[in-house]
């Protein structure tokens, strides 16, 4: 069957490989839409990208990409359940699921609380699923079913929501309080989203791409500034006297001393992104201000964790707290995969989440 593989940076290809069989304990999914990911983007600008992976620096030397090299890629997977192995009994055959693709080995002292998403397990590794496929194999526990009233091609969002809402939640947003954004990628929008439902009393934007900003405006932004343009820190200044959170969700030095700059003292700072490299910041906007820097990463979700970020993101998604529609721009056929990387890639693009349809 067809899969798409990152070979290395700016080199992604359909590759013909087999087909997993079905085993004890995980279930075949018939893949109906798999979206593509700010991270996907982001190891056919670099390279295969590790979580975490602190004693590496961040980055995987190119000496070991063997390692990691052909990668599957895509991990935000909708679909219909096609085939279930021995041993499974809470999804069967028909099912319409999205899968949680958190890598959890149950051992560590993370996984022990709940906390899937920091598992040791993850340390240095890197996401590597094969969603740019018509069909994956996966343990029967990431097969989460899909509420009625939300469609495939929503429940694809269900993971960079689950990220979103996750940042939401780590910012400990409050109704009375003003808000800025950073970045109105699809995770940013997400932000945007999220925190309307939770009732922020305010919503700012700072996105360069126009189609981003009439996308964040729909989704519940009040305002939305262009920094190519204005000051993004004067605005939100002038507009809010200084916000209660702010939300980085660009991955530029720029964005995240801005982020800082335009929050109030004593109040928080949430980063979602993923950096390319290294940036400065200067420790002073934090300790003399007093402001947190908080990070958030993936979502939780798992057996031992009921209030999860990526079951919020269904239930806002059937419920029509969030309406992803605004954000979502497109279906590509697999062969299309490259080509529309490329496209995402591109600062003219008006393209913001695109779901391949294998
Ligand atoms: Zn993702
Ligand atoms: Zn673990």
């Amino acid at each position: 069957m067809d899969a798409v593989y990152l070979h290395g940076p700016g080199d992604l290809r359909v590759d013909d490989v087999d087909r997993h069989p079905v085993s004890a304990g995980t279930v075949a999914v018939d893949i109906e839409y798999t979206g593509i990911c700010g991270s996907d983007l982001h190891e056919y600008e670099v390279g295969p990208v590790p979580i975490r992976a602190e004693t590496i620096d961040h980055s995987i030397p190119e000496s070991d990409w063997d390692e990691y090299l052909p990668k599957p890629m895509g991990h935000e997977i909708a679909g219909t359940v096609s085939e279930v192995g021995d041993n499974v009994d809470d999804v069967g055959v028909g099912d319409r699921v999205t899968l949680n693709m958190v890598i959890a080995c149950d051992d560590c002292r993370y996984c022990a609380t709940g906390k899937y998403h920091l598992c040791e397990q993850g340390d240095g590794g890197v996401v590597a699923s094969r969603g740019f496929a018509d069909r994956t194999v996966v343990p029967a526990s990431m097969a989460v079913p899909v509420p009625d009233e939300v469609s495939l091609r929503h429940a694809a969002l269900a993971e960079p929501l689950g990220v979103s809402l996750r940042g939401v939640r780590r910012s400990s947003l409050e109704p009375t309080d003003r808000i800025a954004v950073f970045g109105a990628g699809p995770i940013g929008l997400g932000v945007v989203a999220g925190a309307a439902a939770a009732g922020a009393r305010e919503i700012c934007v700072s996105e360069p791409r126009a189609a981003r900003r009439e996308a964040a405006a729909a989704l519940g932004a009040d305002v939305v500034i262009d920094p190519t343009v204005d000051d993004a820190v004067e605005e939100i200044r002038r507009e809010t006297d200084r916000v209660d959170v702010s939300f980085e969700c660009a991955g530029t030095a720029a964005t995240l001393t801005d982020a800082l700059r335009s929050t109030a003292y004593g109040e928080r700072v949430v980063v979602l992104s993923v950096f390319e490299e290294e940036v400065p910041i200067h420790p002073n906007d934090i300790m003399q201000a007093e402001r947190e820097l908080v990070g958030s990463f993936g979502f939780q979700g798992g057996p031992l964790v009921p209030r999860s970020e990526f079951a919020t993101a269904l239930d806002y998604l059937a419920d029509g707290r969030i309406d992803p529609e605004p954000m979502l721009t497109g279906t590509v056929p697999l062969e299309e995969t490259e080509a529309t990387f490329e496209r995402l890639g591109d600062p003219d693009s008006d393209l913001i989440k695109v779901l391949v349809e294998p």
